[in-house]
């Protein structure tokens, strides 16, 4: 049987749900869940979404985020019910059981259905049950073909359920412009819009929402903490707690910040190092053939798609970033073939 057979088998009679998201869920892993959720509530299901750690304020306009539950390990108490009560667990905007911290290690002994619906080029490390394909520009988008393949063709969608697939996918493509927009995203983004979709409104609270203090940081940053290689054709950001602290950014501000260096004449691989609590967190980006997800796998700990990745560093920023240079010293050959093909 086909994994969408399945899932509609699965859903044949009420069920009690979970649908987890990655940790800082993104507007994708976050409005793919809220649009899952609205759906599934609709066919009377019982609904929790549960994030493994806090979403970034600018999120929180995406309908249903209020009944969204943020894992606290000091009061774990109405993550365990949900998940002790759950029949199905849908994982959503991941592959790897790492990506929910510590509440991989509940979801992975929990007894429910783990279904995972993803759309990295990460291996799924703890179940057989996948709807992915990295074709996807979205999680978002898997989600809308899930739902079409569960209702019949002349089913409604809502406002609600629209706004956040449109959300995730509009900001998973950065506004249809990525390489992973394909002719079914737009199918799929124009069909949203029939639903009473507001594009305008969703592009300014998602891009134009942007306080004194990140907008002055942003300066700061590219004025004081952007290095350029051009003989490797990157650039990167360290950015030092200090500096978060200086301009009181809060979590969320540095998102996007990493897109600046791609936006530079003659650079193709783009990062951004920052000295968090725990971590120094890296964003990679490249633009054309140039895979960031294996950098990030191989040397940090992470994973993603070939042009946008994440992943972490137990290092000092100075030593994360000399690592990081090695890296890149490394890659030179492929960088330099990559940028004949698709530099500018
Ligand atoms: P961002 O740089 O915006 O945090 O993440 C870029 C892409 O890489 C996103 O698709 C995100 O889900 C993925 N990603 C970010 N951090 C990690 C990580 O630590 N591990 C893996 N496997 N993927 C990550
Ligand atoms: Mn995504």
């Amino acid at each position: 049987m086909d994994i969408l057979a399945v899932i509609k088998n699965l859903l044949s009679t009420p069920k009690h749900i979970v649908i987890t998201v990655h940790a800082r869920p993104d507007a994708d892993a976050l409005g793919a869940a809220l649009g899952l959720a609205a759906f599934l509530r609709q066919q009377k299901h019982t609904v929790s979404v549960i994030s493994p750690t806090p979403y970034p304020n600018f999120l929180s306009w995406l309908p249903g985020t209020d009944g969204v539950i943020v894992y606290d390990q000091a009061r774990p108490g109405p993550v365990l019910r949900s998940i002790q009560q759950a029949d199905i667990i849908f994982c959503v905007d991941f592959s790897l059981l790492q990506r929910l911290h510590a509440l991989g290690e509940i979801v992975d002994k929990a007894q429910a259905i783990k279904v995972v619906i993803d759309h990295h080029l990460d291996k799924v490390n703890f179940t057989d049950l996948v709807l992915c394909s990295s074709h996807a520009a979205a999680a978002a988008e898997l989600v809308y073909e899930l739902i079409k393949a569960l209702v019949d063709e002349n089913t409604r969608l809502d406002k609600e359920i629209a706004t956040c697939l449109y959300t995730g996918i509009m900001t998973d493509t950065s506004s249809f412009k990525n390489p992973n927009t394909t002719p079914q995203t737009h199918r799929i983004t124009a069909d949203l819009m029939e639903f009473g979709v507001d594009v305008p409104k969703i592009h300014r609270l998602m891009y134009d929402n942007n306080t004194l203090n990140r907008l002055q940081f942003i300066s700061f940053a590219i004025a004081e903490r952007l290095v350029v290689l051009p003989q490797y054709h990157t650039a990167y950001f360290a950015i030092r707690a200090a500096d978060t602290q200086r301009f009181k950014l809060v979590m969320g501000d540095t998102e996007g910040l990493v897109n600046y260096t791609l936006s530079m004449r003659g650079i193709i691989l783009g990062t951004l190092m920052s000295e968090k609590a725990e971590a120094i967190r890296l964003s990679l980006r490249s633009i054309g053939d140039f895979p960031v997800d294996v950098m990030a796998r191989t040397h940090f700990g992470g994973g993603g798609h070939k042009n946008a990745a994440g992943g972490s560093s137990a290092l000092s920023l100075e030593a994360t970033v000399a690592k990081f240079e090695g890296c890149v010293s490394a890659s030179k050959e492929a960088l330099a073939k990559n940028y004949k093909v698709h530099g500018i």
